[in-house]
């Protein structure tokens, strides 16, 4: 057989029994097989931005809100503006803080205000619209993403003030390794 096949379920393309029997499960609920997100494996970012993008399109980003849904007992409130509750959307597009990251990455024209008009109302929605029209900023969306999710972090385990041109640069960074 000439044939080589790339092993689609697993980050690496490598093949494992573990996301063989995944699979195999996954195979029994057929509406379950094509997931939208799927382009996030062939984006042209490194594996780590990969895997945090899956986390978010999967809504498993422990979040203050999905910690809070698991049942723990938690203040859900945003650790950045202290006046709504983390969940996604307003973590990483919503926050007043979070802004002042986007409006900086437009006026460094890292990034068009027409892409970051895509994100508008949902993140996952957007990085969907963003993939169907075919936009040339979805690798430095997700990079950005992911960097004002390092700095939330920060923020919350190491008590860093937050700076949206570090967040920025962050990005730019991960852009160029
Ligand atoms: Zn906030």
């Amino acid at each position: 057989m000439e044939d080589s096949y790339c092993w689609g379920y697993t980050g690496s393309g490598d093949f494992t029994t573990k996301s063989a029997t995944w699979r195999a499960h996954d195979n029994l609920k057929p509406a379950h097989t094509s997931w939208k997100f799927n382009w996030i494996w062939k984006l042209d970012v490194m594996p780590k931005i990969r895997i945090f993008l899956w986390q978010l399109c999967h809504k498993a980003l422990p979040t203050k809100a999905t910690l809070l849904q698991r049942g723990l007992h938690i203040d859900p409130v945003c650790p950045g503006c202290h006046s709504e509750i983390e969940d996604t959307d307003h973590l990483f597009i919503g926050c007043h803080m979070v802004k002042k990251i986007w409006d900086l990455a437009v006026s460094h024209n890292w990034i068009s205000s027409q892409s970051l008009s895509l994100l508008e109302s949902s993140v996952t929605e957007g990085l969907h619209n963003l993939h169907q029209a075919r936009d040339q900023s979805i690798s430095r969306i997700a990079l950005l993403l992911w960097s004002v999710w390092k700095s939330r972090n920060a923020m919350i385990f190491a008590n860093d003030v937050p700076q949206p041109m570090g967040s920025l640069i962050r990005a730019k960074r991960s852009w160029a390794e």
